[in-house]
């Protein structure tokens, strides 16, 4: 069967999510899930009807938290399909680039393999900030630009002038797509600001992190209008499931807002302990992290990671040389990673 798929699948290599890595134990800090498990309730009601496109009650709950209109959100299943739909609704196969900025996520890459269209990179700078120069270089033929701020794996914000700038350089040509899956711990760093101005933002966001629903697949777009409708044009005629509906909009609710956000405050002074606690230790280099996750430099990486491994404590090794990626858990699985990186180093 292998010759039947298209070249582009033969030649793919999947995804390798944390949960494909496998691992055995007790501390699981290698997907940037929250420890948190919260409780709903799910009527089971309507089960026989299709579910709407795009459930009214969740587009407002959302838009109301983002601070947008309803006709600027689309809903799908997780930021990740937001991705494919972009690359779907923008990209001509074959002819059409995205670009990105490695290091950063890995699903850009991927989704548009599998669609036939072109990728460039402009790597980070030093200082993991947009090579604005070297991008400006590569810009033709580029229809989505795709930049991740908290970026992931490295965890720092992307400097709002380059965004900016970036806007202003693809005016006509192409979008800028910032990911903002980690954007709700610390909010004050959005640019959702910048849609009144920009025609050519999209902007992904997700349920999956702070809200601590990674289960639940339900994640956004926030666009402007005429992104957003293209988007509709593309998308499955029934994504949102009626259980993903009920669930979210239970996450989004008065109650369920105050406890995200208790829950970020909570988490944010984890990754301050655990970013302490680790830049005293020898052969240790933090770096400063804006999502629930941090990205540490150590001498021996490749060791220390397999023998958290075997000992039970699962943490994600980064394609960046020497480095690991932490997940901030709850206190005690800080804690008890902390303790024995200490050990391992002393
Ligand atoms: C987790 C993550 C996503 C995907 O989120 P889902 O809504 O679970 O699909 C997208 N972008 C980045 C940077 C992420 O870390």
């Amino acid at each position: 069967m292998e010759k039947l798929a298209r070249k582009d699948v033969q030649a793919l290599t999947p995804y390798l999510s944390a949960r494909r890595l496998g691992g055995q134990g007790d501390v699981w800090l290698n997907a940037n899930e929250s420890p948190f498990n919260n409780e709903y309730v799910v009527s089971g009601n309507s089960l026989n009807r299709y579910s709407e496109c795009q459930p009214d009650p969740l587009i407002r709950a959302y838009a109301d938290y983002a601070g947008v209109r309803p006709d600027q959100v689309l809903t799908s299943r997780g930021a990740d399909e937001s991705i494919e739909l972009l690359i779907r609704t923008f990209c001509e196969a074959g002819e059409d680039s995205i670009l990105f900025c490695p290091p950063t996520y890995g699903m850009y890459a991927i989704s548009a393999e599998t669609f036939g269209v072109a990728r460039k990179t402009v790597p980070l700078t030093e200082d993991w900030q947009l090579n604005m120069p070297e991008i400006e270089k590569q810009i033709d033929g580029v229809k989505l630009v795709f930049v991740c701020s908290p970026n992931n794996p490295t965890g720092n914000l992307l400097n709002r002038d380059d965004i900016e700038a970036l806007l202003e350089m693809t005016a006509g040509k192409a979008l800028v797509v910032v990911d903002e899956a980690y954007i709700d711990f610390c909010p004050e760093a959005s640019t959702v600001d910048l849609l009144v101005r920009y025609p050519n933002l999209a902007i992904l966001r997700t349920m999956s992190k702070a809200f601590a629903l990674a289960g639940l697949r339900c994640g956004f777009t926030l666009a402007n209008t005429q992104v957003i409708q293209l988007m509709l044009k593309v998308i499955a005629p029934y994504p949102v499931p009626v259980p993903v509906t009920e669930i979210a909009c239970q996450a989004l609710s008065e109650m369920g807002l105050a406890r995200m956000k208790y829950q970020v405050l909570d988490l944010n002074a984890n990754r301050a302990y655990l970013q302490a606690g680790l830049s005293m230790l020898p052969g240790a280099q933090v770096f400063d992290g804006y999502g629930n996750y941090l990205l540490v430099k150590f001498d021996d990486a490749d060791l220390l990671f397999s023998t958290l491994w075997d000992n039970g404590i699962i943490l994600r090794r980064s394609p960046i040389e020497g480095c690991i990626r932490i997940s901030v858990g709850n206190r005690e699985e800080c804690e008890k990673t902390l303790t024995f990186i200490r050990q391992q180093l002393a």
